[in-house]
């Protein structure tokens, strides 16, 4: 998808600092963290939002979440905890138009709104 920066970063023409990836699922450090660990997990097939996926994407969603559970482990949040979280549209804030799930711990966390 032209013009789309996690599609950019998803090729590498735009550099990240990894934290999972596979066939299917990108996952990076968010350039701006909110909470100590803050991680962005993505299909790297371009969907531009939540009400986006469809009945096809059910094996890429499954592959999102293990994603989650595994990084989550692997950074030693699991157990004390964690926010996954997607924006969609205008009210939410959502900024990039590329599918993503914010992983957000290693501390406590705020309120949700
Ligand atoms: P949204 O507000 O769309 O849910 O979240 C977009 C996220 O992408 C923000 O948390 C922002 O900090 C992050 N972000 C924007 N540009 C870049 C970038 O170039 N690299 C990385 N790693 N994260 C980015
Ligand atoms: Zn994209």
């Amino acid at each position: 998808m032209d013009n789309c920066l996690f599609c950019k970063i998803i090729e590498g023409s735009i550099p990240s600092k990894k934290v999972f990836e596979n066939d299917q699922v990108l996952a990076f450090y968010d350039i701006q963290p909110a909470a100590r660990e803050h991680v962005l997990i993505i299909p790297k097939k371009h969907i531009s939002t939540m009400n986006d996926v469809t009945d096809e994407d059910d094996q890429v969603m499954a592959e999102i979440f293990a994603a989650a559970r595994k990084i989550a482990s692997e950074l030693g949040i699991a157990e004390s905890g964690y926010r996954l979280v997607n924006n969609c549209n205008r009210d939410s804030g959502q900024v990039v138009f590329h599918l993503h799930f914010h992983l957000l711990g290693g501390e406590k966390l705020g309120p949700l709104n």
